[in-house]
């Protein structure tokens, strides 16, 4: 038995899942701008009468580098996506369906995607040109720090307030109507700190204003359509802890309840995995 692949070629990475016999499932990911070496991994680690489903904005171009491959399918990206969560969803629920369960799922990615789905009932809501993208970017900007692995390891040290202007700020010495440590304005703190802004405050307060967009539209979005659970997934939340705990906090703050699934970076990957296996059966 060859076996079964997923492939979601995204705007920043190239996540691949591959599923064979009884072995263990292999995740694995290269950088959106390594195609050949992912498409090399696949020539050396995949037999050929594998079923691949390819997604993602680049899934075209590395299913051109690999034309050997003959049971491909192209899986649109939001179906890939949205199918990948279900699943995951499913095995995070120890295999027991859900199916009756109406919840929005937000994919951070390079941008954000926001999606409402009830069994399958699966319907693409919008989205924002804010997400894991836009840290990277913008950190990088702000303060030379573009390297991912290096601005989610700095970012719980950094200060936020170095940055933001707060709402206690702005009422201080009065106490505030709401909690005081609530965003007034993200980067809008008018002086800056005595001791400057360190890169590590920058990556805070990125990921403190992604948290709070992507929270507020997947939280309103879960109002309007009835619901009040909201799962992400996407890259962003890799070893990303400052997104995670921000997420839960803001999310649950706002009265709705979030999920982080583990495997969720590999959403797309494993949606198109099993939209091959459903085309090739
Ligand atoms: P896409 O499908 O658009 O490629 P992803 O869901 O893969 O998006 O998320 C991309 C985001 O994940 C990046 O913008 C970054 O914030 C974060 N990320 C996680 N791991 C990495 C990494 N190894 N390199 C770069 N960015 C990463
Ligand atoms: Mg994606």
């Amino acid at each position: 038995m060859s076996g079964y692949v997923g492939i979601d070629a995204g705007g920043t990475l190239i996540k691949m899942v591959y599923r064979s016999g009884d072995s263990e499932e292999e995740l694995v990911k290269f950088a959106a701008e390594e195609l050949e070496s992912a498409a090399s991994w696949v020539r050396r680690t995949i037999p050929l009468g594998a079923q691949i489903g390819f997604t993602g904005g680049r899934g075209n171009r590395l299913r051109d580098l690999l034309p050997e491959y003959a049971s491909a399918v192209e899986v649109p990206e939001f179906e890939a996506t949205a199918e990948g969560a279900v699943r995951i969803m499913q095995r995070e629920a120890g295999g027991q369906e859900a199916a009756a369960e109406r919840w929005v799922l937000v994919n951070v990615g390079t941008g954000t995607s926001l999606h409402v789905i009830e069994g399958a009932e699966r319907l693409r809501l919008g989205g924002i040109g804010l997400g894991g993208g836009t840290i990277v970017g913008l950190t990088g900007l702000l303060c030379g720090l573009r390297d991912y692995d290096e601005i989610v390891r700095l970012a719980p040290l950094g200060n936020r307030e170095a940055v933001d202007l707060t709402v206690g700020q702005i009422y201080a010495p009065a106490p505030p109507p709401i909690a005081g440590d609530l965003t007034a304005a993200n980067f809008a703190r008018q002086a800056p700190p005595e001791s400057g802004v360190l890169p590590q405050d920058y990556a805070a307060a990125m990921i403190g204003m992604v948290a709070e967009l992507v929270v507020t539209v997947g939280v309103q979005a879960a109002k309007l359509e009835r619901t009040t659970k909201v799962v992400y997934v996407g890259s962003s939340y890799e070893n990303n802890a400052l997104l995670h705990e921000l997420t839960f906090r803001f999310t649950e703050m706002l009265g709705a309840a979030a999920v982080i699934p583990p495997l969720g970076a590999y959403s797309g990957a494993i949606g198109a995995l099993h939209k091959a296996m459903e085309h090739f059966a």
